[in-house]
Order: C-alpha cells, then structure tokens, then sequence
C-alpha cells in the first residue's frame, strides 16, 4: 500500500495525474487520521507486541507523509507552470540532489545542547524545519529526544520517544530533516569522522526513503554534516564559522565559539 502511494506519488512529481491529487491527498489523510487514532490507542494500551504495532504504524504514517507532501510539491510545481505568460519560456529548474541552508546561530545552538552533558557523554537530537516554496531545506528546529543508553561514546534515543516526536512533526506538517550527535572526546576532521553504527543508522534511513541527513559535533565544535544518499549541498549563514572541507556528500566546518 505504501509503496503504492510512494509510486504514485513521484508520477505526480513528474507532473503527471495532478488534477487527482487533491482528491487522492484527501483519501490519505483520512487514512493518516484512522492510523493515528489507533497509534494513540496502541501507546495508551501497551500490550504485547505493542512494539511491532507502533512500528507498522509510524512506517505507514511516515510513508504517506512523504506521498502528501509530494503530492503537494507537484501541485505547486504545476500551478507555477500554468502561471505563466504563453509565449515565454517555461523553465523549471530541478534540483539535482538535496540543498539545504543553516545559520550559524542554529548549528552553535545544537552544538553547546550536543557537547553539554555535565559528565561528557553523547548526546543526539531530530532536526526539523521549514522547507521553502523552491525546496531549499532549512534546519531550524532542534527536537530533543529521551535516551535509552548514553555513554562517552555511545547514545541511543528512545524509541518510542523518538517515534512520538517523528509523528507530532508530522502532525505539524513539519519535515524530519536530520538525526544529529557528538562525539564529546572527539576534535577536528578526524573526531568528527562517522562510525560504522553512524553510517549504518544513516544508510538504513536512506534505504527507507528518507532525505534525512547526519551530523557530527566534537569538542572544539568542529561539525561534520554528511549524507549518504542523494548528494546534497549545505549553504551556512551568518559569520563565525570556517569550511575545512567540502563535497556532494559532505560539509566539514568549525565554528568560533561564542
Ligand atoms: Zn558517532
């Protein structure tokens, strides 16, 4: 079903079927809203299995997001072609990849949350956002989240309480946009470099169709974004910060601390 919605949807990216869209939009949410009524139910009654429950139903919840959400885009994509004059040419440019913005005020925030555990252990966060009319992502909103295990080198958030935070992102509209940590022993290039379980975690949400990125926080505020699917490009605002090192997959900088 959800791949069904997942299909369609990028047809509708494609400019296609777009009259139906709305129409098919209406059906999901109503889908979404029953889903949710029983999510609520299954977290107020947690018996046996609950765990597998919860997981189909975030995994439903998460896939029709995205089919809304496209469907959305390819509506707006639509209109603006219609909008203009005849005659004048019809040039929609088409991102090739993820691009995103960040100011430095915000990664300096995530950072001094990261790096401030009284005992110096790691710490992770959900980054959310706005996404703005031509697609650029902006991260803007750090969501924190419980941690089940929390060492100097090691962190594990909640599940369930990651899983409630994802579904009142998506009950806001808003988009996840990143999962963020520290590595409160590491310095420079090297400490901020990801482990196999960060590139593990970042690979699965990759396979599962997310567009969420990484990123990497250490002691002397050195921040690795990084992602591991579509290549991405990471435009920083504001001043206070210096790029170590750039590519399509990757942004390396250090930020003056305040
Ligand atoms: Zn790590």
């Amino acid at each position: 079903m959800a791949h069904l919605l997942k299909k369609f949807a990028q047809k509708a990216v494609a400019g296609r079927e777009v009259v139906a869209s709305e129409k098919m939009e209406r059906q999901i949410e109503m889908m979404q809203e029953a889903r949710l009524t029983r999510l609520t139910h299954t977290l107020k009654n947690l018996s046996n299995g609950w765990s597998d429950e919860l997981d189909r139903d975030v995994e439903f919840i998460r896939q029709t997001g995205f089919a809304r959400s496209a469907l959305k885009t390819a509506r707006k994509f639509e209109s603006k072609i219609e909008r203009a004059a005849p005659g004048t040419v019809r040039r929609v440019t088409r991102l090739d990849g993820l691009e995103f913005q960040v100011g430095v005020r915000f990664l300096r925030e995530c950072a001094d949350y990261l790096l401030g555990d009284p005992q110096g252990r790691e710490r992770i966060i959900l980054v959310s956002g706005v996404v703005t009319p031509d697609g650029v992502r902006v991260l803007s909103t750090l969501e924190k989240v419980k941690f089940d295990e929390q060492t100097a080198t090691f962190v594990s958030a909640n599940q369930a309480d990651l899983q409630r935070k994802l579904i009142e992102l998506d009950r806001d509209g808003h988009p996840w946009l990143g999962m963020w940590h520290s590595h409160p022993f590491g310095t420079g290039i090297g400490g901020s470099a990801p482990s196999q379980t960060d590139m593990d975690m970042q690979n699965r949400f990759v396979a599962a169709g997310c567009d969420t990125i990484g990123g990497i926080f250490t002691r002397d505020y050195t921040v690795r974004i990084f992602g591991t699917g579509k290549p991405l490009k990471v435009h920083v605002f504001g001043e206070g910060f210096t790029t170590l090192s750039e590519s399509s997959h990757e942004l390396i900088l250090k930020l003056e601390k305040a």
